[in-house]
């Protein structure tokens, strides 16, 4: 490879690595986490970026939820350009909640695609299986499985076998810090034996939703992770570390959930089906969180007056912020087309709900942790290389470390 070769991805240019590069998205991973840790002295590797490497910060994509995060850090590009702005979205037509997980919602090529096709090396492991077939979209050969399926893994379609064995470790359970320790240990051995050129490490939340940063629970995960990245870091890869989106507490001072019902605020103030509101965050894996998030999307029905429902949702305490779908879809670059009549974000401590029916809290054993506001926007971005300045004028965001990681490696 000559010394010059760039891809263009969506309108940017990349160089060709010389080293091989990793990015790690730590999932849920606000920076306070980190900050804790290495306070608590458990994180030797992440005390030691701030001198020998880079330590920022940046933007992650509103609604601060895993899927678009993770497709923007992929394709280095917001969901307006990709397309995938939660888990959900209203099919109007069919009057259906249609899931975004297939690929076939995905409206951009990404990072993999383009450096695998052009003879790279990839790697791409996430925790949780969901992510997968997403992330993996026209790759061409290379490395794509999922921790939660690791058993599962063949060579056929996943370019990659007997996982549990290469690893050294069993199945993890989908709801385990183990299936995120999965991910990093599977990347170390990769790395080991196999070399890509450039490797990808998403974690889940599990932890985060579960522990406030600094205590014990949330230091052990650091700690776990540390032990990884300092193998990474000895192999020689140039190491990108980001989150999808932060995490707070979401409780009054009991520690009861701070929830907005916003279905049966609607439905008692504008009238009955005259709104439909959306929760993007939900999922299949909702014990942690009951499906409850600080984002929300209204769909307004027949005879729905949209300044009436806009001044209804404004006035409820705890609502942050209330846009039309052209003013989100400009502020938080989003696909208009996938996005309801209104956006709602509720502030950091309060979550947005349906209806109270339709959330299983019994679950939750712990004080609700979650996202999905602007209250969670602010993630870390660290990187174990210096990194020449960035312009004062660029809002640095975490889609941006895959250009920041593959400008150091080159
Ligand atoms: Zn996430
Ligand atoms: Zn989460």
């Amino acid at each position: 490879m000559s010394n010059s070769k760039t891809l263009q991805v969506n309108g940017r240019s990349y160089p060709w690595m010389k080293q091989a590069v990793v990015v790690v998205c730590v999932d849920g991973c606000e920076q306070e986490y980190i900050n804790q840790a290495i306070q608590a002295g458990v994180t030797p590797f992440l005390k030691k970026l701030a001198a020998q490497g880079t330590v920022l910060t940046g933007d992650c994509v509103v609604p601060s939820f895993t899927n678009p995060n993770n497709l923007s850090i992929v394709t280095g590009a917001p969901p307006s350009v990709h397309g995938i702005c939660g888990n959900y979205f209203l099919d109007r037509e069919a009057n259906q909640e249609v899931m975004m997980n297939d690929a076939k919602y995905l409206r951009a090529g990404t990072l993999f695609e383009a450096f695998s096709n052009a003879g790279a090396k990839v790697a791409v492991i996430t925790a949780k299986d969901k992510l997968r077939s997403l992330l993996g979209h026209k790759m061409r050969g290379g490395i794509c499985f999922s921790a939660e399926k690791a058993d599962q893994a063949t060579l056929e379609q996943n370019g990659v076998e007997n996982l549990l064995e290469l690893v050294g470790m069993p199945l993890p359970s989908v709801y385990s810090a183990e299936l995120s320790e999965f991910v990093f240990a599977a990347g170390v051995k990769l790395l080991e034996t196999q070399r890509p050129d450039i490797m990808y490490l998403s974690t889940t939340d599990y932890i985060q939703h579960k522990f406030a940063p600094g205590t014990p629970g949330a230091n052990a995960f650091y700690a776990m992770m540390d032990h990884y990245l300092t193998q990474l870091d000895a192999l020689g890869a140039v190491i990108g570390l980001t989150a999808d989106h932060g995490m707070n507490a979401k409780t009054d001072s009991a520690g009861t959930p701070n929830v907005i019902y916003l279905q049966d605020v609607l439905d008692a103030k504008a009238g009955n089906g005259k709104t439909r509101v959306i929760l993007p965050i939900t999922d299949p894996y909702v014990v942690h969180h009951g499906a409850l998030g600080s984002y929300a999307t209204v769909y307004l029905n027949e005879g729905a007056d949209l300044a009436s429902v806009t001044r209804q949702i404004s006035a409820i305490p705890g609502i942050e912020l209330v846009l039309t779908r052209s003013e989100a879809a400009a502020r938080f670059e989003l696909p208009e087309d996938r996005i309801g009549d209104l956006v709602v974000v509720s502030e950091r401590l309060t979550v947005i709900g349906t209806s109270a029916s339709r959330h299983d809290l019994s679950e939750l054993k712990l004080p609700l942790r979650s996202h999905g506001g602007i209250s969670e926007q602010r993630v870390p971005l660290m990187f174990n290389r210096r990194l020449g300045a960035i312009p004062s004028d660029h809002r640095l965001r975490n889609f941006d470390v895959f250009f920041l990681a593959m400008n150091a490696a080159a």
